[in-house]
């Protein structure tokens, strides 16, 4: 068996691993990165899949592990380079491809296939199970994966919530089980691995919020992330109990949000929210919550355009109350200060997670590590998800506890390959290409690091143009 991280090993974003037997290859995730601000134009990046696309025939399937971007946002790119294999995903996860997939035309010809916690898919020579994980979006599953040469559990993205938003708690029992099967490789997600302790639950952000909704007299305006569907149902159902109507802003908040209606993923009282429109104004401020996108700080978001006062429904004024329910991704500091900024000189009053917790992180922090570790007890650990420093620092403290016996493999990069087999588990000498595929509005991986060099040339000097 082979484990091939495509992505995912030098960045936080664009997961995807393939796994190879026989003639068999499954694929985890299939997820996209945001580019930095140095990559002029460019929209985003998606794994290179040049290698897959040479064993197209042998692909039984891609598993998605939750329906966040950097595990689903190259769907519609990668699929079909690769033949259109079925996906497999959770009702949530499953409902956010479709949409996707619908996006570019590909509903028709591709297979989308739903499991839960007792599937058990055959798919060529691998059998893969699943067990419920908590993560900043409902629906997460980690995926058990066994083949003739061995058994591979791959977390996901995971933490576990004792009292979360809408999911069950993670399923430790069954993680428990599986772990007895004998397992010869845990890929572990790197993301939070050196923060001391647990994740607060998600219980607790919701005591603080309502904390804040009984003492707020004003409007009250909460910033978080679109895909939070379990914390924006509480913040949801605690308007309706202190008699606020909500008023969704932000393309992916009310998408995301109807979606959620949809499926079934919400439990607050019908017509209590609502998408916003002029009808938000007419309402008392005391009766009003208005949940919105833009916790990034992002340019064109709707908290960026209430700020700077262009928001077409919303005028900040003096009396009302912003809440950041967020925490900055790295390199978003700035823009988030800005917006703070903007929104203080129109008159309103910020709160962040700074200031009080409401907000938390989805991915497991050092103790929520070490227990997945004695539940799954691997032969070889690898931490995966995040840049090299969050999982060599995984690496450093999960040796400090474990047994001598179990190895700790670090797959430096995206590329390289771990083998599974009766001679043991090692890292291969070999590595496949990975390279970062741009997208550039519609088009896909036709520019390159020259284009990028130009634009560069062209954003601080100026171009000719010989007539
Ligand atoms: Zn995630
Ligand atoms: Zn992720």
């Amino acid at each position: 068996m082979r484990i091939i991280p495509i992505g995912g090993l030098e960045e936080v974003g664009k997961n995807i691993t393939a796994i190879e037997y026989g003639n068999d290859i499954i694929i985890i995730d299939c997820g996209m990165s945001f580019a930095g601000p140095d990559m002029l134009g460019v929209d985003y990046i998606v794994p290179d899949v040049s290698y897959l696309q040479k064993r197209k025939h042998q692909i039984r399937g891609i598993i998605f592990t939750h329906g966040h971007l950097d595990h689903i946002g190259a769907t519609q790119y990668v699929v079909p380079k690769l033949g259109n294999p079925p996906l497999y995903a959770t009702k949530l996860t499953a409902g956010l491809l479709k949409n996707r997939l619908r996006e570019f035309a590909l509903d028709k010809s591709v297979k989308l296939h739903e499991y839960n916690e007792t599937t058990v898919l055959k798919l060529g020579a691998f059998e893969v199970e699943f067990f419920r994980v908590n993560h900043s979006i409902p629906d997460g599953m980690g995926v058990f994966v066994k083949s003739p040469a061995g058994t591979l559990v791959h977390t996901g993205d995971f933490k576990f919530d004792h009292s979360p938003a809408i999911d069950k708690p993670a399923d430790m029992q069954r993680i428990a089980q599986i772990g007895k099967k004998g397992i010869d490789v845990l890929m572990i997600d790197s993301t939070n691995a050196v923060k001391p302790g647990f994740c607060k639950s998600e219980k607790d952000i919701a005591n603080n919020i309502e904390d804040i909704i009984t003492k707020t007299k004003g409007r009250l305006i909460i910033a978080s992330f679109s895909s939070l569907i379990g914390r924006i149902n509480q913040i949801c159902l605690l308007a309706a109990k202190h008699n606020r109507k909500v008023f969704l802003s932000g393309r992916s908040m009310i998408d995301n949000m109807a979606l959620a209606e949809n499926l079934g993923y919400t439990t607050y009282p019908k017509g209590a929210v609502r998408k916003i429109g002029p009808q938000a104004k007419s309402l008392p401020p005391s009766q009003t919550i208005i949940l919105t996108t833009g916790a990034q700080g992002e340019t064109l978001s709707a908290l960026t355009r209430m700020a700077i006062g262009e928001h077409a429904h919303v005028k900040i004024r003096e009396g009302d109350t912003v809440l950041i329910s967020a925490s900055p991704i790295p390199g978003n500091e700035l823009a988030i200060v800005n917006v703070i900024n903007n929104l203080y000189r129109q008159g309103a009053k910020v709160i962040t997670n700074g200031d009080m917790d409401i907000h938390t992180s989805g991915h497991a922090h050092a103790e929520e590590i070490k227990l997945m570790h004695s539940l799954i007890k691997p032969r070889c650990y690898v931490p995966i998800h995040g840049e090299l420093y969050m999982r060599m620092g995984h690496a450093e403290m999960i040796k400090s506890i474990a047994d001598p016996k179990m190895t700790v493999t670090m797959l430096e990069n995206n590329g390289d390959i771990l083998e599974v087999g009766r001679q043991g588990i090692r890292k291969s000498k070999q590595k496949i290409p990975a390279n970062d595929i741009l997208v550039d509005g519609l088009g896909f991986g036709d520019i390159g690091s020259k284009v990028i060099q130009e634009r560069k040339i062209m954003s601080t000097d100026g171009f000719l143009k010989m007539l």
